[in-house]
């Protein structure tokens, strides 16, 4: 035993199934003139409840070291984008919203997702604790405040705007530690009849993937629906459905009601028996899932030392948390790659945390041609190699990480020598 308890239940936690040690906080990029510094380091280290199934970090860094000025602005992504409008269509028809039936989006970021209801003459109220980040949704003309949500908003949002038909939040569900006194606040906010609609990387498939690099200090809670299902009955909510979404890999979708506002879909019962196969409420997956991850950062590194070795160019692609979080758990950094690339003004000029790769705007990558590029944001990989058709026709390849490290490069087919 830790000596920690659950976040959710408060029983006693067991130890730390995945210790990745004292990590840089993941997207708290490093402007050139603070290179020579050290940077703020906190443990990351994360447990499997036994008791309610949550699987959770077991210690939290400052929420202000985490969100005060946050470079992640979600428009950047096509993929990303194509999602939240898909998301917003479907709500509007499946609840029925209209011109008297609001819409509160909980971490609404830059308004990426708020702005398709508006626009559908869907009433909308943002929450957005990064004070940079809700000004650009603020300057867009979506209504947002600027602050945490949880218990002490509830009064603010519902005097001011009213309860709302839905209620969405995509992935903060994993970025809350006082998780109950959230769904507590959600309960509040919500009209009777209301959907409370949450999306967050959803556990199977992170153990499914060995997708480890969605481990960083924001994401303090990682959800089975065994886990969100208790919490949501200790808030007196109910899933009445569940939906896997093809995003950050697959996204689990839950909807939330006060108990018995709608029937309950057959879906919640089958992935809870699926859960239940796959070893997700029981302790030895999550062992297992670690010596997985062991493997997967000895594999990726033995090929890149190898490849470097060989006398080839080495370069990454992307800057995302994740980035931070797999060079730094494998200890890949400037001796292996010379650079990384990626499509944000706002992260270009930046270094990795840690390892302090730099980041450079994504034309450098035809215009160096390294041999090869670890491709970061894998959950976007199609994506990328898309755009970057370019770079393979000339003879570059990409390297993606997870599951198992694989080449992809002109003929986009995973080849034999890795
Ligand atoms: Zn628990």
């Amino acid at each position: 035993m830790s000596g920690r308890t659950c976040l959710g239940c408060a029983a006693a936690l067991d130890d730390p199934f995945l210790d990745l040690g004292a990590q840089p906080l993941a997207n708290a990029l490093v402007r050139p003139e603070d290179a020579a510094r050290p940077e703020p380091r906190f443990p990351l280290a994360v447990a499997y409840c036994a008791n309610c199934h949550l699987v959770q970090l077991t210690e939290t860094a400052p929420p202000e070291a985490l969100f005060g000025e946050y470079l992640y602005f979600t428009s950047f992504s096509e993929h990303f984008l194509a999602h939240a409008r898909a998301m917003a269509d479907t709500l509007i028809a499946r609840f029925a919203l209209s011109p008297t039936r609001r819409v509160l989006e909980i971490a609404s970021n830059d308004g990426y997702l708020l702005q398709f209801f508006q626009a559908r003459g869907v009433p909308v109220l943002g929450v957005e604790p990064a004070r940079n980040v809700a000004a650009v949704a603020t300057a867009r003309g979506i209504p947002t405040l600027t602050r945490f949500f949880g218990p002490d908003a509830v009064e603010e949002i519902v005097g001011g705007f009213g309860r709302a038909e839905v209620i969405v939040g995509n992935n903060v569900l994993a970025h809350v530690p006082a998780i109950n006194g959230f769904l507590d606040a959600v309960a509040a906010c919500l009209t009777p009849d209301g959907a409370a609609v949450f999306e967050f990387p959803y556990l199977g498939d992170t153990l499914a993937r060995t997708a480890f690099d969605t481990v960083y200090h924001e994401h303090v809670f990682y959800y089975s629906l065994a886990a969100v299902a208790r919490l949501a009955a200790r808030a007196r909510l109910e899933i009445f459905d569940v939906d896997l979404q093809p995003v950050h890999g697959r996204s689990l979708r839950v909807f939330v009601q006060h108990p018995g506002a709608r029937p309950v879909t057959p879906a919640v019962a089958r992935l809870h028996r699926e859960e239940a196969a796959a070893g997700l409420t029981s302790a030895a997956r999550y062992t297992s899932f670690s010596r997985e991850v062991a493997k997967l950062c000895r594999d990726l590194t033995q090929t890149l030392r190898r490849l470097r070795a060989d006398g080839r160019r080495l370069a990454a692609y992307g800057a995302p948390a994740k980035a931070t979080v797999l060079l730094n758990a494998c200890g890949i950094g400037t001796d292996l790659l010379e650079f990384t690339v990626d499509r944000s003004p706002h992260k270009q000029g930046r270094l990795i945390p840690g390892v302090r790769v730099p980041i450079r705007p994504v034309e450098d990558l035809v215009r160096e041609m390294p041999d090869f590029t670890l491709l970061l944001p894998w959950n976007l990989a199609e994506e990328i190699v898309a755009q970057q058709a370019d770079y393979l026709r000339k003879g570059g390849a990409f390297i993606v990480p997870v599951p198992t490290p694989r080449i992809i490069d002109a003929a986009r087919m995973p080849r034999a020598d890795l």
